[in-house]
């Protein structure tokens, strides 16, 4: 028995999933008709509340299709300096769109209106133009940590009176909503655009989301374009995403209690530290010399068990869809063995 840890987007399609991926009516998406890809983004659209979405090959891509069509070059973005559009998109916003990012520290990967505030440049011809706020939903190199809507609110509300637009990257946002209840619905009116992954704790194989105003997405389209992410008969892939949608999101809540087993398990254990914060489905801990990250894991591969290191110290272990009950207890015994 395999047991992979390292993320939850290595999931495999369910036999349900490859099913209805292999029914599904296809067309040329690139004219816009395949029937299946049509149907995701209507779907898409409709649950936050929006006019529109666009079906994009990942949470990078409509990260960065979202900042090229927010922005122009010499403005800025401001975000938290866990942010995934920083860490670890290559230096994106850079290249694809010009722009500068102002990076914020904050408690467990999130910011705060005050924060933002005073972010905001002034007009000088030797500033970049604060344009555009990003936040992560959940968190994830803060540790999977969330913002609740009554947080993000007042950051809302700035953005809107001060003219700035406000993206919301929520590649693991289900999860995020799986703890606190709240509805796409509501977050949909709080931000200009949402970037949604459906091959993370949702178990696509393939595949995000881009949802905004119908002026968005009509830019956004010819963007994804140009990025060589125009797909042909990409119905298929759609097909796993609106069973995602269907199927795959009230179990999210059973990744996390399985989550937080594990890290019962890790603070029994004396070579184990600073276990961050379980929230989600994300558990991050350090190992205390004369283990190192890789040491640590090297002994759990013999037992199976994958996850890759996060820093010289540091583990990052992620529950998902083909992580199940009987996994969990093996996991904890192999650390408990250790
Ligand atoms: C995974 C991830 C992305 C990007 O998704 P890819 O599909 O891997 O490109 C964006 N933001 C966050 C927070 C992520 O965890």
């Amino acid at each position: 028995m395999l047991i992979n840890l390292s993320s939850d987007t290595v999931t495999k399609p369910t036999p349900a999933m490859l099913q209805a991926m292999l029914q599904a009516e296809v067309g040329d998406d690139v004219f816009q008709a395949d029937p299946t890809v049509n149907a995701l983004e209507a779907k898409g659209a409709a649950l936050f509340g929006k006019e529109a979405a666009l079906f994009c090959p990942s949470g990078t891509m409509t990260n960065q299709i979202a900042i090229k069509v927010h922005t122009q070059a010499l403005d800025e973005v401001i975000c938290h300096e866990y942010s995934h559009i920083y860490q670890y998109e290559t230096g994106g916003y850079a290249f694809n769109s010009g722009v500068a990012l102002q990076l914020l520290p904050g408690k467990e990967g999130k910011i705060t209106a005050d924060q933002v505030e005073a972010a905001i440049r002034p007009v000088y011809d030797w500033l970049p133009i604060s344009k555009l706020v990003s936040l992560e939903n959940t968190a994830n190199k803060a540790g999977g940590s969330y913002y609740t809507l009554e947080e993000i609110k007042p950051i809302s509300d700035l953005c809107r009176k001060k003219g700035l637009k406000i993206h919301l990257d929520g590649a693991r946002l289900y999860n995020a909503l799986a703890e606190t209840g709240e509805s796409t619905q509501a977050v949909g009116e709080l931000f200009d655009s949402v970037s949604l992954c459906l091959s993370k704790g949702l178990g696509a194989p393939v595949g995000s989301l881009l949802i905004g105003d119908k002026e968005f997405i009509r830019q956004a389209r010819r963007f994804r374009k140009v990025m060589g992410g125009g797909m042909r008969q990409a119905g298929f892939l759609a097909a796993a995403g609106i069973y995602a949608l269907d199927h795959h999101v009230d179990r999210l809540k059973e990744d996390h209690a399985h989550a937080r087993q594990i890290g019962e398990t890790l603070k029994e254990l004396p070579m184990v530290e600073n276990i961050r914060p379980i929230r989600t489905n994300l558990i991050f801990f350090d190992v205390k010399a004369p283990y190192t990250a890789a040491s640590f894991l090297d002994v759990l591969a013999k037992q199976g068990i994958q996850s890759v290191p996060m820093g010289p110290q540091t583990v990052r272990f992620v529950t998902h869809l083909d992580v199940t009950a009987e996994m969990v207890a093996k996991v904890q015994q192999a650390l408990r063995e250790m």
